[in-house]
């Protein structure tokens, strides 16, 4: 699998780590929805955005858009500018 970096470009997958899906923030006045974002994860059949970290290069993180039943990656930009 390749990942098209912004600023490295298409760099092999062994120059990334991946955090996982893309979580949004968790209401923080309930403890159950913290501890609901922390521990489950939806694990999606199809598109997601997930966070990778481009350890072996720029060091920028990125969301990267990817199906993960095929990894076909649609696209990835710096997670400062996707908001998230
Ligand atoms: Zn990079």
């Amino acid at each position: 699998m390749r990942i098209p970096c912004p600023y490295c470009g298409e760099r092999d997958l062994s120059e990334f780590v991946c955090r996982g899906e893309v979580a949004t923030r968790p209401d923080p006045t309930t403890l159950s929805a913290g501890l609901d974002a922390l521990y489950l994860r939806d694990n999606p059949a199809g598109p997601t955005r997930e966070h990778w970290y481009h350890a072996q290069g720029c060091r920028l993180w990125l969301v990267v858009e990817r199906d993960t039943r095929t990894h076909a990656v649609t696209g990835a930009r710096p997670a400062a500018e996707a908001g998230s």
